[in-house]
Protein backbone atom coordinates (compact mmCIF):
# COMPACT_ATOMS: atom_id res chain seq x y z
CA UNK A 1 0.00 0.00 0.00
CA UNK A 2 1.26 2.97 -1.16
CA UNK A 3 0.74 6.02 1.11
CA UNK A 4 1.61 8.89 -0.54
CA UNK A 5 4.46 11.01 1.45
CA UNK A 6 3.36 13.94 2.70
CA UNK A 7 6.46 16.10 1.14
CA UNK A 8 9.27 16.43 3.89
CA UNK A 9 11.35 19.68 3.42
CA UNK A 10 14.22 17.59 3.80
CA UNK A 11 16.20 20.42 1.67
CA UNK A 12 15.35 24.64 3.08
CA UNK A 13 16.23 25.35 -0.40
CA UNK A 14 19.36 28.09 -0.02
CA UNK A 15 18.47 30.23 3.11
CA UNK A 16 19.87 28.42 5.92
CA UNK A 17 23.51 27.34 3.97
CA UNK A 18 23.53 31.05 3.09
CA UNK A 19 22.77 31.89 6.68
CA UNK A 20 25.81 29.59 8.05
CA UNK A 21 27.77 31.01 5.40
CA UNK A 22 27.30 34.65 6.14
CA UNK A 23 27.64 34.27 9.51
CA UNK A 24 30.70 32.11 9.50
CA UNK A 25 32.37 34.42 6.97
CA UNK A 26 31.41 37.86 8.44
CA UNK A 27 34.80 39.57 9.37
CA UNK A 28 35.03 43.14 11.13
CA UNK A 29 33.38 46.00 10.05
CA UNK A 30 34.84 49.09 8.66
CA UNK A 31 35.64 51.13 11.70
CA UNK A 32 36.52 48.03 13.56
CA UNK A 33 39.32 47.82 11.20
CA UNK A 34 39.64 51.36 11.77
CA UNK A 35 40.84 50.63 15.39
CA UNK A 36 42.93 47.90 14.49
CA UNK A 37 44.58 50.28 12.10
CA UNK A 38 45.98 52.37 15.20
CA UNK A 39 49.58 52.79 16.47
CA UNK A 40 49.57 50.08 19.54
CA UNK A 41 47.20 48.43 18.18
CA UNK A 42 48.08 47.25 14.85
CA UNK A 43 51.37 46.17 15.69
CA UNK A 44 50.13 43.55 17.54
CA UNK A 45 47.74 41.78 14.63
CA UNK A 46 51.17 42.33 12.43
CA UNK A 47 53.24 40.25 14.53
CA UNK A 48 50.29 37.61 17.03
CA UNK A 49 51.32 34.83 18.66
CA UNK A 50 51.20 31.79 16.93
CA UNK A 51 47.65 30.21 17.06
CA UNK A 52 47.71 26.32 15.59
CA UNK A 53 43.62 27.01 15.64
CA UNK A 54 44.06 29.50 12.85
CA UNK A 55 45.06 29.46 8.92
CA UNK A 56 48.47 29.92 8.81
CA UNK A 57 49.10 29.80 12.17
CA UNK A 58 48.24 33.10 12.63
CA UNK A 59 50.93 34.58 10.90
CA UNK A 60 49.62 35.52 7.75
CA UNK A 61 46.89 38.03 8.78
CA UNK A 62 45.67 40.91 6.34
CA UNK A 63 44.88 43.70 8.85
CA UNK A 64 43.02 45.86 6.47
CA UNK A 65 40.74 42.72 5.47
CA UNK A 66 40.81 40.77 9.02
CA UNK A 67 41.45 37.94 7.63
CA UNK A 68 43.91 35.26 8.26
CA UNK A 69 46.15 33.70 5.29
CA UNK A 70 47.09 29.99 5.04
CA UNK A 71 50.97 31.34 3.99
CA UNK A 72 53.16 34.01 2.55
CA UNK A 73 52.21 33.09 -1.27
CA UNK A 74 48.35 33.38 -0.57
CA UNK A 75 49.38 36.42 1.37
CA UNK A 76 50.90 37.93 -1.42
CA UNK A 77 48.00 36.40 -4.00
CA UNK A 78 45.37 38.26 -1.89
CA UNK A 79 46.92 41.50 -1.27
CA UNK A 80 47.39 42.24 -5.18
CA UNK A 81 43.85 40.97 -6.18
CA UNK A 82 40.32 43.30 -5.66
CA UNK A 83 38.92 42.80 -2.86
CA UNK A 84 42.01 43.95 -0.56
CA UNK A 85 42.27 46.69 -3.30
CA UNK A 86 38.63 47.75 -2.96
CA UNK A 87 39.35 47.16 1.12
CA UNK A 88 42.25 48.91 1.03
CA UNK A 89 40.09 52.27 -1.23
CA UNK A 90 37.34 52.14 1.55
CA UNK A 91 39.54 52.30 4.00
CA UNK A 92 41.32 55.79 2.95
CA UNK A 93 37.75 57.51 3.44
CA UNK A 94 38.13 58.71 7.12
CA UNK A 95 35.22 56.59 9.19
CA UNK A 96 31.70 58.50 9.35
CA UNK A 97 31.85 60.62 12.18
CA UNK A 98 29.06 62.31 14.23
CA UNK A 99 29.83 65.48 13.12
CA UNK A 100 30.15 65.05 9.93
CA UNK A 101 26.75 64.00 9.68
CA UNK A 102 25.85 67.13 11.54
CA UNK A 103 27.50 68.94 9.08
CA UNK A 104 25.70 66.72 6.33
CA UNK A 105 22.47 67.55 7.97
CA UNK A 106 22.39 71.25 7.48
CA UNK A 107 23.86 72.22 10.40
CA UNK A 108 27.37 73.72 9.52
CA UNK A 109 29.26 73.55 5.81
CA UNK A 110 29.38 70.09 4.76
CA UNK A 111 33.22 68.94 4.32
CA UNK A 112 33.67 65.81 2.29
CA UNK A 113 35.49 63.11 4.25
CA UNK A 114 39.38 63.63 4.61
CA UNK A 115 40.87 60.57 2.40
CA UNK A 116 43.96 59.99 3.78
CA UNK A 117 46.94 57.68 3.10
CA UNK A 118 46.83 53.80 2.95
CA UNK A 119 49.49 51.24 2.54
CA UNK A 120 49.40 47.88 2.86
CA UNK A 121 50.78 46.60 5.99
CA UNK A 122 52.69 42.83 5.73
CA UNK A 123 52.69 41.01 8.95
CA UNK A 124 56.21 40.18 10.14
CA UNK A 125 56.27 36.66 8.93
CA UNK A 126 55.55 38.23 5.50
CA UNK A 127 58.26 40.81 5.92
CA UNK A 128 60.55 38.24 6.91
CA UNK A 129 59.85 36.08 4.15
CA UNK A 130 59.05 32.80 6.31
CA UNK A 131 57.24 29.86 5.26
CA UNK A 132 54.97 27.89 7.91
CA UNK A 133 58.02 25.78 8.52
CA UNK A 134 59.81 28.43 9.41
CA UNK A 135 57.08 29.21 11.77
CA UNK A 136 56.40 26.26 13.30
CA UNK A 137 59.92 26.23 13.77
CA UNK A 138 59.76 29.57 15.05
CA UNK A 139 56.71 28.16 17.83
CA UNK A 140 58.37 25.03 18.76
CA UNK A 141 62.14 25.63 18.77
CA UNK A 142 62.80 29.11 20.40
CA UNK A 143 59.29 29.94 20.97
CA UNK A 144 59.01 32.94 23.61
CA UNK A 145 56.00 33.45 22.91
CA UNK A 146 53.51 30.59 25.32
CA UNK A 147 50.90 28.77 22.51
CA UNK A 148 47.76 29.84 23.74
CA UNK A 149 44.83 27.40 21.66
CA UNK A 150 42.42 29.69 22.16
CA UNK A 151 41.42 29.50 25.96
CA UNK A 152 41.82 32.64 27.54
CA UNK A 153 43.44 33.11 30.64
CA UNK A 154 42.02 34.45 33.41
CA UNK A 155 43.54 37.44 34.75
CA UNK A 156 41.19 39.53 37.68
CA UNK A 157 38.74 37.72 38.65
CA UNK A 158 36.52 40.68 40.02
CA UNK A 159 35.16 39.84 43.70
CA UNK A 160 32.90 42.14 44.64
CA UNK A 161 32.22 41.98 48.18
CA UNK A 162 28.80 42.99 48.75
CA UNK A 163 28.76 44.23 52.31
CA UNK A 164 25.33 45.65 51.93
CA UNK A 165 22.64 45.41 54.11
CA UNK A 166 19.33 43.08 53.14
CA UNK A 167 16.28 44.74 53.40
CA UNK A 168 14.15 43.67 50.34
CA UNK A 169 11.55 42.25 52.77
CA UNK A 170 11.54 44.24 56.11
CA UNK A 171 9.07 43.35 58.25
CA UNK A 172 6.56 46.28 58.96
CA UNK A 173 5.06 45.86 62.32
CA UNK A 174 1.97 47.79 61.51
CA UNK A 175 0.31 45.34 60.51
CA UNK A 176 -1.12 44.08 63.58
CA UNK A 177 -2.42 47.72 65.55
CA UNK A 178 -4.50 47.83 68.41
CA UNK A 179 -7.69 49.84 67.87
ZN1 LIG B 1 43.57 42.45 2.46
Amino acid sequence: MGNIQKRKRQHKGHLALSKKYRLKRRTKDHDQIDDDLKAGVVEKLLAQPVDFDKPGLGQFYCVHCAKDFINGDAFKSHIKGKPHKRRMHALKTEPYSIAESQRAGGMGSYKAPAKRKMETLLPESVAKGESIADVKRRALGLGDEPIVDGEETVKDVDVKEDGGDDNSDSEDEEGDKRM
